[in-house]
């Protein structure tokens, strides 16, 4: 349950030093950059780790509800730091990815600005397969016009699933929202992130190991009319 969680009033309130210690700027004491990646419901942070060396310059998010398993990413990426930190040619290393406790589907845009974000991952998603539990799914109409808000135009819905039933409903609330179109399997098959989201994943693993399928679909935001 997500009651007693605390959100901030705005992007704005949020301390994004903390998260991004070595993206510091020295005199100002600011952060010179905005998250622009975000991992929704980035579950044990495989993925954050692997977008982190292929994004070096880039602030990368994982937004994740349960606090064990926050922690426990928290607690990852703070031993990453640590043991590249001696490393003088990647003095950086992990310092660009972080995770943060929240619900994603309430006050998206209290943590990120308007055309702030270029991607957002939804990478095994629960699926809530029961119909009176659809309501409870990541992606709906609604909050595809959330999502709409705080990418920036040309920004990337990256999705993937083992669910079947859940692949058509995403694909079938995505093609009904005017501000996205999906990207084709070819460009699928050049785009980095969707070969990192294909692996990277701890569900992705699991899925792998049971020789399960994988659903991607990936859709562009579009220009305002
Ligand atoms: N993305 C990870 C992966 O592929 O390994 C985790 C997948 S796991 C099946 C789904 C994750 O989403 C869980 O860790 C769950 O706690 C988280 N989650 C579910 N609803 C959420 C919400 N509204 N906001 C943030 N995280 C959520």
């Amino acid at each position: 349950s997500d009651h007693q969680l605390e959100y901030p009033k705005s992007p704005y309130a949020m301390d994004w030093e903390s998260f991004y210690p070595g993206f510091v700027n020295q005199e100002t004491g600011k952060l010179n950059k905005k998250v622009e990646i975000a991992d929704i419901g980035c579950g044990f942070g495989g993925l954050l780790i692997d977008l982190s060396p292929a994004f070096p310059e880039t602030l990368i998010l994982g937004m994740e509800i349960r606090v064990q398993v926050t922690n426990y990413v928290e607690d990852r990426i703070i031993a990453l730091r640590q043991q590249h930190i001696n490393n003088k040619d990647f003095f950086k290393k992990y310092q660009n990815i972080n995770v943060i406790r929240g619900n994603a589907m309430k006050f998206l845009p209290n943590f990120f600005q308007k055309s702030q974000l270029s991607k957002i991952f939804f990478c095994f998603p629960d699926p809530h397969f029961k119909n009176r539990k659809h309501k409870a799914r990541i992606i709906t109409n609604s909050l595809l016009s959330e999502y709409a808000y705080v990418l920036k135009e040309g920004g990337i819905i990256y999705t993937i699933t083992d669910v079947l039933d859940l692949h058509e409903w995403m694909v079938k609330h995505l093609e009904e929202h005017p501000l996205f179109e999906r990207l084709d399997k070819n460009w699928e098959s050049q785009d980095e992130c969707v070969k990192i989201m294909l692996n990277s994943t701890e569900e992705g693993k699991k899925v792998t190991r049971n020789n399960g399928s994988k659903f991607v679909a990936c859709y562009k935001r579009l220009n305002n009319p």
